[in-house]
């Protein structure tokens, strides 16, 4: 028990972990933050909070912090502590420099979905309008880019369909790779009170997941397909509903394009499609596969939740398409109760792609070869904008391997941990001239770094997040931040150190400027935001109150596009050398990599990653529960303790990676998303076998 006194203030803003976008009430005595309380007020939660949040401060006030910038020449000398002043101008100079002599290509910044909407939106202007290239990328490459491709090519938009009050509408609830009960607690707590009102639950996932288990007495529909099988796995659910004429046709007809949909129809209804057919293939029954279709089609108020077992597939994109194709088949768009919904790992993903952080795309997701699009930035910022997209994260890295890419300024992001293929990332990092890290602590990516500023937390800043439902919440500063400056005061410092004339003295001007470039954010202030609470976008003159829900009297692109979805089998094959599949994901306690979770109380729960490995597969190999195995790949090999269950099935591992000790993407390899390059985290041919520890 600890003793914390009667606090004398607080300040809500909002979660920093999730894409729930939890509202919090800080509250402290003194200066000093005694406990962070579920805001009873907060539209995403109400009142209600997961163990990440409430003990997120941990991490903001932890020993290890980075308050002091830091230079070195080269990454083997020692860290130097020097001013904001000249570390600013030692990492201005350096990136100016490679400028000179490698031309503008050859640098480019790595935006972080956890840093705020205004740090973001200057981080990529930073990009376009100082460094004069596309060369920005974000984290969410390597998690939701594919929505941001499947999403945009079929409904005309990268977005959740729906708020999460929807969900109270359900009658059918398909979850898609996605363990809401330990990534999206919160909201799975929403999602199960509705399936024990009477809702069905249907789970597309490799592992008997929490979510499996927690709603397991209601019906269940649960399908443990083989890793790397989803797109067989949902064009077999379309055939079903096509070939049995469960499809909803007025909808059809109506709200979509009609050529395309008999193109579709054809495609799926032949018979190497059907669920009998691709059975062997995805190691589902095809009569659970028939059940679930007719269900979804059939059974009222069809709503699909998807997550990271959807997009990190070398067919991510083309998974996320064919999701988009089953609500549209059946008329699951539009209104309560339905929709497509990606759960965002990050609290900004949303945020984060809606403000330009794709090499490709302009704030408000307009492509960098569109003219006007151009004209209207090059108006707002006085440059001209470069109409080639730029360079993806794994481009970068591939560029610096091969000595063209010399210059990295990344914020908030441990690319060496979170990255696939961690030996190819650390080669690209230290074939660069200057890597600036901007972070709150000394990362893994930190060891290649020539420059370190350092970073503030959530509590220290003033900002807004944009949750998985399209709303975007205040963010308000608890705290003086401890290193001196909030993120985006610290990117302004940069950019003006290399030449720029940025002054902006507060974020709310940021977001003025947001909303005047950007049409989706158009009537979006911080006055409108502290008066509404949240809104969500598009929050414009045709939609001043935001918008709960899209596409209700036609899609954003016009017509919705039918795309087919062939299946294609990843390269990363099982063999003799490496039998087994490997599919990683989180658990509750614990956010990502672990740097920040790590620091907080959350540490109780969860010290260590552990491999997951069926009975049969560990008594074939001699392994007991709780011995430490050597995990192998072709990318590299790692030593982990073994937990043998049942929740996999058999020829299936699984593990998290939270710690760095374990490296869990030392495994992982490079394989990507045919369209965007998400890197295929979830699938890796390994093989595991007795070991005597680290
Ligand atoms: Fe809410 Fe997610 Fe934060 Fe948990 S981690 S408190 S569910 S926003």
């Amino acid at each position: 028990v600890v003793e914390i006194g009667t606090p004398e203030r607080s300040v809500i803003t909002t979660c920093a972990y999730c894409g729930v976008g939890c509202s919090f009430k800080a509250e402290l005595r003194g200066d000093e933050l005694v406990r962070m309380v579920p805001h009873k007020d907060g539209k995403a939660n109400r009142g209600h909070s997961c163990v990440k949040g409430r003990f997120a401060w941990g991490y903001a006030t932890h020993k290890e912090r980075i308050l002091n910038p830091m230079i070195r020449d080269k990454i083997t000398d020692p860290w130097r502590e020097v001013s904001w002043d000249e570390a600013l101008g030692f990492a201005a100079n350096r990136m100016k420099g490679i400028i000179a002599e490698h031309g503008r290509q050859s640098v480019g910044v790595i935006t972080s979905s956890r840093c705020t909407n205004e740090e973001t939106y200057l981080v990529q202007k930073l990009t376009r309008a100082v460094f004069l290239n596309n060369n920005t990328d974000t984290c969410a490459r390597v998690c939701h880019s594919p929505t941001g491709y499947g999403l945009g090519q079929t409904y005309g938009t990268s977005a959740g369909t729906q708020n999460f009050d929807s969900v109270e509408h359900s009658d059918v609830i398909m979850v898609i790779g996605a363990n809401p009960s330990a990534a999206h607690p919160v909201f799975a707590s929403r999602m199960k009170k509705r399936i024990r009102q009477g809702a069905k639950l249907i789970v597309v996932d490799p592992r008997r997941t929490e979510t499996v288990e927690a709603a397991h007495a209601n019906a269940t529909h649960h399908l443990p397909l083989r890793p790397g099988t989803n797109v067989a796995v949902v064009t077999a659910l379309a055939h079903v509903i096509v070939t049995e004429g469960l499809m909803n046709e007025a909808f059809i007809r109506e709200r979509c394009d009609w050529d395309e949909f008999q193109d579709y129809a054809e495609f799926v209804s032949q018979p190497h499609h059907a669920p009998e057919a691709v059975e062997s293939l995805t190691g589902v029954p095809a009569e659970t596969v028939r059940e679930a279709a007719r269900l979804y089609a059939t059974g009222g108020n069809g709503a699909i939740y998807y997550g990271l077992g959807v997009t990190e597939h070398s067919q991510g994109s083309t998974t996320v398409i064919g999701i988009a194709n089953l609500a549209m088949l059946t008329g699951n768009i539009g209104r309560p109760g339905v929709g497509v919904n990606p759960l965002r790992g990050q609290n900004n993903v949303q945020g984060s792609c809606d403000m330009g952080s794709f090499p490709h795309e302009l704030p408000g997701y307009r492509h960098v070869k569109n003219d006007d699009v151009r004209a209207l930035f090059k108006g707002a910022w006085g440059v001209d904008i470069d109409n080639e997209p730029g360079l993806r994260i794994p481009n970068m890295l591939d560029a610096a391997v091969e000595g063209s890419f010399k210059g990295l300024y990344c914020q908030g992001e441990d690319i060496l941990q979170s990255d696939p293929d961690t030996k190819h990332v650390a080669a690209g990092l230290a074939a660069m001239d200057c890597v600036i890290v901007h972070d709150l602590f000394l990362n893994e990516t930190a060891n290649y770094a020539h420059v370190f500023l350092p970073g503030s937390t959530f509590l220290e800043k003033n900002g807004t997040f944009t949750n998985a439902e399209r709303r975007i919440n205040l963010v308000r500063k608890v705290m003086a931040p401890k290193n001196g400056y909030e993120d985006w005061e610290v990117t302004q410092m940069l950019a003006n150190a290399m030449g720029a004339n940025w002054n902006y003295a507060h974020p709310s001007q940021i977001m003025d400027e947001i909303a005047l470039l950007t049409p989706s954010f158009a009537g979006v202030n911080y006055d409108m935001l502290e008066a509404k609470n949240s809104v969500q976008w598009p929050c414009n003159e045709k939609a001043p109150e935001g918008t709960p829900t899209m596409h209700v009297d036609g899609f954003v692109r016009g017509k919705g596009k039918f795309i087919r979805t062939e299946y294609v089998a990843t390269d990363e094959k099982t063999g003799p050398r490496f039998p087994l599949l490997l599919t990683t994901g989180r658990i509750l306690s614990q956010y990502n990599v672990g740097a920040q979770t790590r620091r907080t109380a959350n540490v109780v729960w969860h010290d260590q990653d552990v491999l997951e490995i069926h009975p049969h597969d560990a008594e074939n190999r001699g392994i007991r529960d709780g011995d430490y195995v050597r995990l192998a790949s072709r990318s590299g090999e790692t030593t982990l303790r073994a937990t043998i269950t049942d929740k996999v099935s058999p020829g299936v591992v699984y593990t998290t990676f939270h710690h760095p000790d374990t490296q869990a993407n030392v495994v992982t390899t490079d394989f990507s998303d045919w369209a965007t390059n998400c890197p295929e985290y979830k699938v890796t041919a390994v093989q595991v076998s007795p070991s005597n520890g680290p």
